[in-house]
């Protein structure tokens, strides 16, 4: 299965694409993820990514593009693979579609994720990661059982990501709107978007995912 999870930050999509490894057993491939670790890393490409990174701006797409053709053509993706945060604008898709012609393996959907922009606001004000298993909570809506703790893994090292105060919270759905949100059409052209309500519970989003992707 290859596919793309559209959805403006905040939607739900990397909890989703993680769901969805486990039950179809691609990789997830973060473009979000993957320039965190470089940034972490302080490897030159994180050098060059932070600055926009830390505004809520789009990285280049030189940047990103780079680090697409090299994860995609990783052995574990060879049986497919969910693009999560990529692509990020039209040039993106444009990108990906030559380089998915190019490896014979074309896209087979575009997922979105609606969710309308209060919700986004708390889920992305309140979210809280698991620096060690990196599970996902919410302050608001979901979370861990005791305050500071990890339920899964015990840690204590929860963490608020450095991009999500409302500032660049704010610049990150704008740049969503103006840059992202007209791939929306660019899938729809193609026959090829797929739509379903990113509002309930996570079960409820996850089946109506599933039932979405079963019809492929
Ligand atoms: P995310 O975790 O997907 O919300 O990404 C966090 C930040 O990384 C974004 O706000 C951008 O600065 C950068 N980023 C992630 N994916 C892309 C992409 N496909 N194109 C450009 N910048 C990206």
């Amino acid at each position: 299965m290859r596919i793309v999870l559209l959805g403006a930050p905040g939607s739900g999509k990397g909890t989703q694409a993680q769901r969805l490894t486990g039950i179809y057993n691609i990789p997830q491939i973060s473009t979000g993820d993957l320039l965190r670790a470089a940034v972490s890393a302080g490897t030159e490409l994180g050098l060059r990514a932070k600055a926009a990174m830390e505004a809520g701006e789009l990285v280049s797409d030189d940047i990103v593009l780079g680090m697409i053709r090299e994860r995609l053509q990783q052995p574990d993706a060879v049986k497919g693979f969910i693009l999560d945060g990529f692509p990020r604008n039209l040039v993106q898709a444009e990108s990906l579609d030559a380089l998915l012609a190019e490896l014979e393996q074309p896209l087979q959907a575009g997922l979105l994720i609606d969710v309308d922009h209060d919700i986004l606001m708390k889920r992305l004000t309140g979210r809280l990661s698991c620096k060690d298993c990196a599970t996902v909570y919410n302050r608001y809506f979901s979370p861990p059982r005791q305050e500071g703790v990890c339920d899964n893994c015990g840690s204590t090292n929860l963490y608020h990501r450095a991009d999500d105060n409302e500032e660049t919270i704010g610049n990150r759905l704008k740049v969503y709107e103006s840059s992202t949100a007209p791939l929306i059409g660019y899938y729809q052209n193609q026959n090829k978007l797929k739509r379903v309500n990113g509002i309930g519970s996570m079960e409820d989003i996850s089946n109506a995912i599933q039932a979405e992707l079963d019809k492929l």
